[in-house]
C-alpha cells in the first residue's frame, strides 16, 4: 500500500531521514517508533508530500507522491504533529472547510462530516468553537479531518502526545476502531503505545530504519541475554567453582543476605534463561548445596529499543515534543 524506497532528507549539512526503505501493507496498524528528534516526523512529511525528499521514493497504492500528487494524497489522511487547526471555528465549519479543499461538495461534503463526526465522537461538540474544546477533543477533530475523503492510508503523528491518561486510552480505542477499515500509520516516542496498538513496529534512531517486525518477533530476534538471580547455601568459593564447570554465563556478583546465605546474580549471553536456570539447579545439587531460590528475567522489549535506540543524542535546540 505505502513503499518507501531510499529515502534521504538533508537540512544543510544534517541528514535528519539517512537511505530509509520501508513497505506498509494494507490494513494494519504500524507503529513508527524512535526517540525524539529521530526523523518521524520528517518522514511522514515527505511520505504525504507536505515536505521534498532531498533523495528516494514514496508511493501511495502505487502511484508517486510527487510526479502523481493528486491520485496519491486522495488515498491518505494525514494528522501532522501540530495540526492547523482554525481555533475561532467550529468543528464543522473547520470539516466543511477541509472537505471542500480535498474537493468534497454538496450532498456527498454533509454525509462525510456527518459520518467521521460520529466515528470520532464529536457530533455533541460540532458547533462549540475548537478553541474551547479539551486537548483531547481537539485531538478528535484532527484526527476527523484526516478521515474525510474515507482515505485507505492514515497517518498519525504522535497521536495522544499532551493528552492525559483518560484521553490517551481514548484516543487508542479510536485508532484501533480505525485499524479495522484502514491501513493506519502512527508515531510515538513510547514503546508501550506502539504496543499497545500496533501489529507491526518499525524503529527509527537517526534517521535510519534498526528494526521491523512484530512486537513478538523484534523480542524473538533481539532477545539473547538474560540475567538469572539466585539464592543458595553454598560458599562464595564454591558457588564460584559451580559457575566455572557452566557456559553462558558472562559475569556474576554475589552478596551475602541477611540469613547468610548468598544472592548471586549472573549475567548470560543466553536468550533461554529456563534451561540456564534448570543446569544451575542441578550444577548444585551436584555439589549437594541447595538453591533456596532461582529467576531468570529476559531481557524487555523496552531494553530492545533503549538498545537500538542507543546514544541518540539529545537535541538542546528542540523543543520537546509534547508541547
Ligand atoms: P522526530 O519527529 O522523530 O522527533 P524530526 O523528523 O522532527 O524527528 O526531526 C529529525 C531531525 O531533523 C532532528 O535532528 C531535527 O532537529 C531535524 N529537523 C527537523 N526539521 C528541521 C528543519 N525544518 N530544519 C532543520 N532541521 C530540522
Ligand atoms: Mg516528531
Amino acid at each position: 500500500m505505502v513503499e518507501v524506497s531510499h529515502l534521504t532528507k538533508r537540512y544543510g549539512s544534517h541528514t535528519a531521514v539517512s537511505d530509509l526503505s520501508f513497505t506498509i501493507e494494507k490494513g494494519q496498524i504500524y507503529g513508527f517508533l524512535g526517540p525524539n528528534g529521530a526523523g518521524k516526523s520528517t518522514t511522514m512529511n515527505i511520505m504525504t508530500g507536505c515536505l521534498a525528499a532531498s533523495a528516494g521514493e514514496v508511493k501511495i497504492g502505487g502511484f508517486d507522491i510527487f510526479e502523481q500528487e493528486m491520485q496519491a494524497k486522495k488515498l491518505i489522511g494525514y494528522l501532522p504533529e501540530q495540526p492547523p487547526l482554525y481555533l475561532d471555528r467550529t468543528p464543522r465549519e473547520y470539516l466543511r472547510f477541509v472537505g471542500q479543499v480535498k474537493g468534497l461538495e454538496k450532498e456527498a461534503l454533509e454525509t462525510q462530516i456527518r459520518h467521521v463526526m460520529t466515528v470520532t465522537q464529536i457530533s455533541d461538540v460540532a458547533d462549540r468553537l475548537i478553541k474551547n474544546l479539551s486537548k483531547g477533543y481537539k485531538q478528535r477533530v484532527g484526527i476527523a479531518q484526516a478521515l474525510l475523503g474515507d482515505p485507505e492510508v492514515i497517518i498519525l503523528d504522535e497521536p495522544t502526545v499532551g493528552l492525559d491518561p483518560r484521553q490517551i486510552i481514548e484516543i487508542r480505542d479510536l485508532i484501533k476502531s480505525l485499524g479495522k477499515d484502514h491501513t493506519v500509520i502512527l508515531s510515538s516516542h513510547i514503546l508501550s503505545e506502539v504496543q499497545a496498538v500496533c501489529q507491526t513496529i518499525l524503529i527509527i534512531s537517526k534517521g535510519k530504519l534498526v528494526a521491523c517486525d512484530t512486537p513478538e518477533n523484534l523480542e524473538k530476534q533481539f532477545v539473547s541475554s538474560s540475567t538469572i538471580t539466585l539464592t543458595t547455601e553454598a560458599s562464595r568459593q564454591e558457588t564460584e567453582e559451580i559457575l566455572a564447570g557452566l557456559d553462558h554465563i558472562t559475569g556474576f556478583t554475589m552478596v551475602e543476605n541477611e540469613k547468610g546465605w548468598l544472592d548471586v546474580t549472573l549475567e548470560t549471553d543466553s536468550g533461554d534463561g529456563d534451561a540456564l536456570c534448570r543446569e544451575l539447579s542441578v550444577a548444585f545439587a551436584r555439589a549437594q548445596r541447595a538453591v533456596m531460590e532461582i529467576a531468570a528475567a529476559r531481557a524487555s522489549l523496552e531494553d530492545i529499543f533503549l538498545e537500538l535506540t542507543e546514544s541518540a543524542p539529545e537535541e538542546p535546540g528542540k523543543e520537546e515534543s509534547s508541547q
